[in-house]
């Protein structure tokens, strides 16, 4: 039986940088929605160039298309053993889709850590974040802070604030995800999965709480 986590949080709430972490500590394949629509803008893809006109204004991408995208990525042999699931789902819908496909596949969502900060600091986290342009390595001006400014310190390129990442932006999409992402927390809680993570503690510590829901040892 393979094992599938749902990491569920508000954008900023340091999913991905956990899933990065747990990959290393797992062996599971780390799928972020919002990595392989980057990578569709990125390709010039029409998915990439549908998908940039919703996420550039903060706005979710239609249900059909993100469902598509992550059935077709699950279904790889990379996923064989299961992966870490980082930003889907983000609606009901997506999370009845996922539980039909799993189901198809006699496979089912095993835990889902629930990352959660304070409003204020998921507005800092996200405005002032800067993305590596050959890698999408991630640093922060306040928290993580590149050696030198504007190059990534792990491959050189060029780092850049994604759209998405404005002040502005950051609080559209943080009352998306309280209309369309909420609901998740309650469907999940009711099937018993949900673990609450404080997620406005050291990266080392909240690695150490998720590790411990997950009954994996660092
Ligand atoms: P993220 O990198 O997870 O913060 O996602 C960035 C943007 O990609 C989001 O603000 C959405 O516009 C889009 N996106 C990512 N995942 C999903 C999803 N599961 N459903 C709809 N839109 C998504």
């Amino acid at each position: 039986m393979a094992t599938y986590i749902v990491l569920l949080g508000s954008p900023g709430a340091g999913k991905g940088t956990q899933a990065d972490i747990l990959i290393e500590q797992t062996g599971l394949v780390h799928i972020s929605s919002g990595d392989l629509f980057r990578e569709h803008i990125k390709n010039k893809t029409d998915l990439g160039q549908l998908a940039d006109s919703y996420m550039s204004k903060g706005e979710l991408v239609p249900d059909d298309l993100t469902i598509a995208m992550i059935k077709e990525r699950i279904s790889k042999s990379d996923c064989e053993r299961g992966a870490i699931l980082d930003g889907f789902p983000r609606t009901l819908v997506q999370a009845e889709a996922m539980k039909t496909t799993l189901d198809e596949m006699g496979e089912k969502v095993e835990v889902v850590p629930y990352i959660t900060a304070p409003e204020e600091i998921l507005i800092e986290r996200l405005s002032g974040r800067w993305t590596c342009r050959a890698s999408g390595h991630v640093f922060h001006n306040l928290y993580s802070p590149p050696a030198k400014k504007g190059v990534c310190d792990i491959d050189g390129s060029e780092l850049y604030q994604r759209d998405d990442d404005t002040v502005e932006t950051a609080k559209k999409r943080l009352r998306v995800y309280t209309e369309k992402t909420l609901p998740l927390i309650n469907y999940y809680r009711k099937q018993e999965k949900l673990v609450e993570i404080q997620g406005n503690q050291p990266i080392e510590k909240v690695t150490k709480d998720l590790l411990a829901a997950l009954s994996i040892e660092a």
